[in-house]
């Protein structure tokens, strides 16, 4: 697996941090996340160290939309119908962490538009 050893989520998915974790399989890794922005908030990860969705190669495609299908079964599997999904792009978007991660955020109403 292609991982970057300065990276936080990096490590996390490997276990060298702890987490608390909703789902893992060949390719994702899911997790609460440590400053929850709603009731639910779960980072949905690919294993595969890509910094963001700009720097996506078009092979990544179907492992982005292995991230969305995971977020879906998230939900399904906690019964929560409504919830928002967001992949922060760069840093004037509020992405922290250059790992792509997908925030599953349910459980309060969301203003739209987002602010
Ligand atoms: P971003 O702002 O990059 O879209 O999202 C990064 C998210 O990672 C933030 O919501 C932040 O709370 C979360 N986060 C940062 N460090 C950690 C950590 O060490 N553990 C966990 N579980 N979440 C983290
Ligand atoms: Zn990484």
């Amino acid at each position: 697996m292609m991982e970057n050893s300065d990276c936080l989520f990096c490590k996390i998915v490997k276990g060298d941090i702890p987490s608390s974790k909703i789902y893992e399989d060949d390719d994702i890794f899911a997790f609460n996340d440590i400053n929850p922005q709603a009731p639910t908030h779960i980072l949905i990860c690919p294993k595969k160290h890509i910094e963001k969705i700009a720097s996506m190669d078009l092979e990544d495609t179907a492992l982005i939309g292995k991230v969305i299908e995971s977020a879906k079964k998230i939900a399904e599997d906690k019964q929560i119908e409504d919830y928002r999904l967001v992949f922060n792009n760069g840093s004037g978007a509020g992405q922290e962490v250059f790992h792509i991660h997908l925030h599953l955020l349910a459980g309060r109403p969301f203003a739209w538009p987002p602010g």
